[in-house]
């Protein structure tokens, strides 16, 4: 139940942080051997705990609530992915800009290692809620906590609920700055030698994954 209103509280708070609008976005939790997730079409703010719905590792759910359209990379990626307790989904304005130009984000700033990597890729095309789009999807997440998904979005993981937000927040400032830079010009790419020097320092510095900013 704990987990639930935690689920409930961080899809809230990603509408306040301003990086989902509406009931566009997704969230789930990994509980027991399967993850709990919000459901499909139900405003954030009208949602109670028993709104929340739990699903096996196989897909099946009880219950008259149907999950989100979008469960099938949530729970591909729990399957595959043992680092990530938390999943989230949004349509984050600048991530999606960059994803309907089927863009990934290079190493133009530091931060961009904050998803893990040199990069954050971007996910080919596949209809929402496909087998086709999870496995697109979880082929740009190799080595990666995040990834943008062509003419469609952002998919964040996380060691918890708080996590995923934070580094969804992240990314969409990230997105926004590089949105910005090819306004004006090409960036500066980092070299592949410096983002792995700054890579390492992240894994020293282990917490820097951010925390959520309170408004
Ligand atoms: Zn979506």
């Amino acid at each position: 139940m704990e987990l639930r209103q935690q689920l409930i509280e961080t899809a809230n708070a990603m509408n306040a942080s301003g990086i989902n609008r509406g009931t566009s976005g997704n969230l789930s939790v990994r509980l027991n051997d399967g993850f709990l997730i919000t459901p499909s079409g139900i405003n954030y703010s009208e949602l109670a705990p028993e709104d929340i719905v739990e699903m096996n590792i196989k897909g099946e759910w009880g219950g008259s609530i149907k999950p989100s359209s979008e469960w099938r990379f949530h729970r591909d990626i729990y399957r595959q992915r043992a680092d990530s307790q938390a999943i989230l989904h949004a349509h984050p304005v600048f991530c999606a800009t960059l994803a309907c130009l089927v863009r990934p984000i290079p190493a133009f700033h530091y931060v961009v290692a904050v998803a893990g990597g040199r990069d954050i890729r971007c996910a080919a095309y596949a209809t929402f809620g496909t087998q086709e789009l999870s496995d697109h999807v979880l082929t740009a997440l190799t080595d990666r906590k995040a990834c943008l998904m062509a003419n469609h979005g952002l998919i964040c993981l996380g060691a918890d609920l708080s996590r995923a937000l934070a580094l969804a927040i992240e990314i969409e400032q990230l997105a926004q700055v590089y949105y910005q830079c090819l306004a004006v010009g090409e960036p500066v790419i980092l070299d592949d030698e410096e983002m792995d020097r700054v890579l390492e320092k992240f894994k020293d510095y282990g917490k820097l994954t951010p925390t959520v900013r309170q408004p």
